[in-house]
């Protein structure tokens, strides 16, 4: 059955950039259409009565009309504006990343149903103030699964072997988890992952939101779990996201990083 030339979905903003004298070009994520490319014609004119509403970090209703190269949004109304979300630049910056992962993970126009809500929950967490660090590594956790590389914290990925708790192991992202001592393996980037953050690594397979967001961790180990899971991101997708310097300068403090947070969320 064809698709209706008119549509209207829900929808969050993943990127965006301007074209021409006044239209934005928007990477949208929707349930059910996947990622898709929109273009908001004059929305930077201050007439425009799409004008505001076409911001990341918020929940779309989106009316679109298929067009050739591009839908264009007919009309937007904000469902979620996750306000509170913005109030920490580090919230922000981490919003951001997650949806790149979210864009880089994605090919245009395929259902994203599970996607779509890991984002959503995700901004949900951020805007109810939850730590950001622990809401990433929570969401780069449930991509992976999304993705079909769950990461295995349990088994040796070379011999599927359960690993003692008191043996060596070595954290192999390229191979999908951890190794144990058994085999010379591959060269590895870092020497190890140590056993706490191991098992920080299995709570986040496993516990709830509310489970995670309780537990209590030494900063270290935090440093490890976030090293080891952003490695695996990046190699299950094969790039480096580039909002993660942004997120590390606000995390450091770099001075400056104010000026340019109007940059969130644009190209
Ligand atoms: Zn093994």
């Amino acid at each position: 059955m064809p698709r209706p030339r008119l549509y209207v979905t829900d929808a969050i903003v993943l990127s965006r950039f301007d074209l021409g004298e006044a239209d934005r070009v928007l990477t949208l994520i929707t349930p059910r259409d996947g990622k898709l490319k929109a273009i908001a014609k004059g929305v930077r004119r201050p007439t425009s009565r799409l004008g505001g509403s076409l911001e990341p970090f918020a929940e779309l209703r989106v009316a679109l009309a298929r067009g050739r190269t591009f839908d264009v949004v007919t009309q937007v109304s904000v469902g979620h504006a996750w306000l509170r979300l913005r109030d920490s630049l580090e919230s922000a910056a981490t919003a951001w990343y997650l949806a790149e992962l979210a864009d880089r993970s994605l090919e245009e126009r395929h259902e994203a149903e599970p996607l779509y809500g890991l984002l959503r929950r995700a901004y949900e967490l951020l805007d109810a103030g939850r730590v950001p660090g622990r809401v990433a590594r929570w969401y780069e956790m449930h991509l992976a699964d999304e993705l079909g590389v769950r990461p295995e914290v349990d088994r040796c990925v070379e011999c599927d072997r359960m690993l003692e708790p008191t043996e060596t192991f070595r954290w192999v992202p390229p191979l999908g988890g951890v190794l144990c001592e058994r085999h010379p393996g591959p060269p590895v980037s870092r020497a190890g992952l140590s056993i706490e953050a191991l098992k920080v690594l299995k709570a986040y397979q496993r516990l709830d939101v509310e489970a995670l967001a309780g537990l209590r961790l030494p900063a270290g180990v935090e440093r490890e779990v976030e090293a080891a899971m952003r490695e695996f991101i990046r190699i299950a997708l094969e790039r480096d996201p580039r909002s993660l310097a942004f997120l590390d300068e606000v995390r450091a403090g770099a001075p400056g990083m104010v000026r340019t947070s109007r940059t969130v969320g644009g190209e």
